[in-house]
């Protein structure tokens, strides 16, 4: 051991561990980079952290910089749970509901736990939390928070960032925070305090009232938006400030977050689902916006391509028996609809079909629980492309997580389209396209260098895509190492010198997740490309995307 791994490990009361076999394991995450951590440790409480964020920053002080990377389950695309310093690992340890109250759905929760155990303890009490990222079966609420993660709901629900109400952070130096809105007399004692904290507060405050107007740029005409740091509730109109939808989506750029208090919803699980094949994109684009101007939304508008349907077809064909047979339609769509009022429910559901009818081929509606899973099964098809080997190619995700308006989904696909026809790839689409958002994984090797030169050109010009329909290169996943080199592109340089600004706010010596957001250049992407690319972080599941 190191002579720093044997000083935390002396005074942690959780595990700190410098194996070969463990640094191998969490020198990748679900992205196409690697990097080999130095240690990793399990913090088993709040103090843990403190005193890992204390010592690197003391260290800082002295010239030596060793990054902490806060790790939920490591299945973040964007190489955001890879770093070389140490890596804090959440889930074995710090994984509790610490307070629930069912009357007002009300929670506060330690990071680390799964994602969808704490949805199945949800149910138990007739609620649910939105935005279940579909790697929730093997992804933790804290990287889901970190990441701003979402899920099909998005579209009915908004982002996992509505509903978080506070968070507990460990901040650079050590000292813990509380986060929730507090009105102008509470925000004045803040401002007052002669702690890192009170810095932090006078800083943001200071920078929000001097560069409003560049911070307002950020808003676009979109659902979502993961690009950069979200600047734009923090101080509101009435005075009151929260710096929680900061740290929400920040990547643990900015500090590690150790309690998670969140709202959740009532859970109602008698749905409806529709599905409706098309075969041109004018139709996708019809049925996207009557479903968007509906008074009741749908909680899902899910799209899968002829591509996909072919692809999949090919590797497992059972899961089509009796929902959709060859010739496959070029678009199969999924609307589901959770509405309590069963009066409601049927009105829309009535609603919905006529749309469907009017811009498709074939439409049904199915009510019963088994058959929908049949259906989304189905939908979920995307899943054995992921996991399926195409001789040393495997599906990548370099390109994808963009969001556009969603009244551009038609100029997004036909965009789509030509890309792949350009690299001379076969593309297959899926996702949440009531949204704007479609999911796209070129299958490639990435140890063949003609491969490696695809995926810089696929991200170019599929970023320039986005951005020409006014749309975010982050609107589902984040931004990460993956898309660093791209944030500038999409925002103005004055835009780009305030999130600089905020970075070195909360971290002035660079120790929390350096490179991820800020600091990554394609020449450093290429450097840290992984040999091989597989999902062996996640087996022990289904991958589902
Ligand atoms: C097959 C597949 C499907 C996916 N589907 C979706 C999807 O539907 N929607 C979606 O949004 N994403 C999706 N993702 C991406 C990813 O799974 C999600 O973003 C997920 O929420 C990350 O959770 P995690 O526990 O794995 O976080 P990690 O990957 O461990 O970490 C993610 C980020 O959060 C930070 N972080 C983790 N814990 C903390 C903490 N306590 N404090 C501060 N920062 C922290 C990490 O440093 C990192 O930057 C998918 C990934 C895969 C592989």
């Amino acid at each position: 051991m190191s002579k720093v791994a044997n000083y935390l490990q002396e005074h942690l009361l959780g595990e700190v561990m410098t194996s070969v076999d463990a640094k191998n394991y969490f020198s990748t995450d679900n992205s196409i980079f690697t990097i080999q951590p130095s240690m990793i440790v399990y913090p088993r409480n709040e103090s843990d952290i403190r005193k890992t964020a204390r010592f690197t920053w003391q260290l800082a002080e002295r010239g030596r910089v060793i990054p902490i990377t806060a790790r939920g389950a490591g299945t973040d695309q964007t190489g955001a749970a890879i770093g070389n310093g140490i890596i804090l690992v959440f889930s074995a340890h710090m994984n509790k509901i610490l307070e629930f109250d069912s009357k007002s759905g009300l929670a506060i929760i330690e990071p680390g736990i799964n994602f969808s155990k704490l949805q199945e303890t949800l149910h138990t009490h007739g609620r649910f939390l939105p935005s279940m990222p579909s790697s929730g079966e093997y992804s933790t609420l804290g990287g889901a928070v970190a990441n701003n993660s979402s899920g099909s709901d998005l579209i009915k629900y908004g982002e996992l960032r509505g509903y978080i109400q506070g968070l507990r952070v460990i901040l650079a130096n050590g000292e813990v925070i509380e986060t929730a809105r507090i009105n102008k007399k509470e925000l004045n004692k803040k401002l007052g305090l002669t702690t890192f904290e009170g810095e932090i507060y006078r800083q943001i405050d200071t920078l929000i009232e001097e560069e409003i107007s560049i911070i307002n740029q950020s808003k676009l005409n979109i659902i979502k938006n993961n690009a950069g740091f979200d600047l734009m509730d923090i101080k509101r109109k009435d005075g009151s400030f929260d710096l929680t939808p900061l740290f929400v989506g920040s990547q643990g750029t900015l500090g590690i977050i150790s309690e998670i208090t969140l709202s959740t919803e009532n859970y109602n699980p008698e749905t409806n689902l529709l599905m409706a094949t098309c075969d041109n994109i004018d139709q996708i684009q019809s049925i996207v916006n009557e479903l968007n101007q509906l008074s009741e939304l749908p909680s899902a508008i899910e799209i899968i391509d002829g591509n996909l349907l072919r692809e999949a077809y090919s590797i497992n064909s059972s899961v089509f028996k009796g929902l959709i047979e060859s010739p496959f339609p070029a678009f199969c769509l999924f609307i589901e609809l959770d509405i309590v009022s069963d009066r409601i429910l049927k009105k829309t559901t009535k609603k919905i079909k006529k749309i469907l009818e009017k811009n498709s081929i074939n439409v049904s509606v199915e009510y019963e629980l088994a058959n929908q899973q049949k259906m989304w099964k189905l939908r979920d098809i995307s899943s054995y492309l992921l996991s399926h080997n195409y001789g040393t190619s495997k599906a990548l995700p370099v390109i994808g997580d963009g969001v556009v308006p969603y009244s551009k989904v038609n100029e997004l696909l036909v965009g789509v389209y030509k890309i792949f026809e350009r690299t001379k790839l076969t593309p297959a689409i899926w996702g949440h396209i009531g949204s704007g958002m479609v999911h796209l994984q070129p299958r490639l090797d990435v140890n063949q260098v003609g491969d490696r030169q695809k995926i810089f050109k696929l991200m170019d010009e599929y970023y320039a895509l986005i951005l020409s329909l006014g749309g975010s290169i982050s609107g589902e996943g984040n931004d990460g190492r993956l898309r660093a080199p791209y944030l500038a592109s999409m925002y103005s340089t004055e835009l780009m010198t305030v999130f600089e600004k905020v970075k070195i706010i909360f971290d002035p010596y660079g120790t929390l997740n350096p490179g991820v957001k800020f600091g990554t250049s394609i020449e450093d992407l290429k450097q840290i490309l992984r040999q091989g690319y597989s999902l062996n972080h996640i087996y022990n599941y289904l991958p589902r995307n």
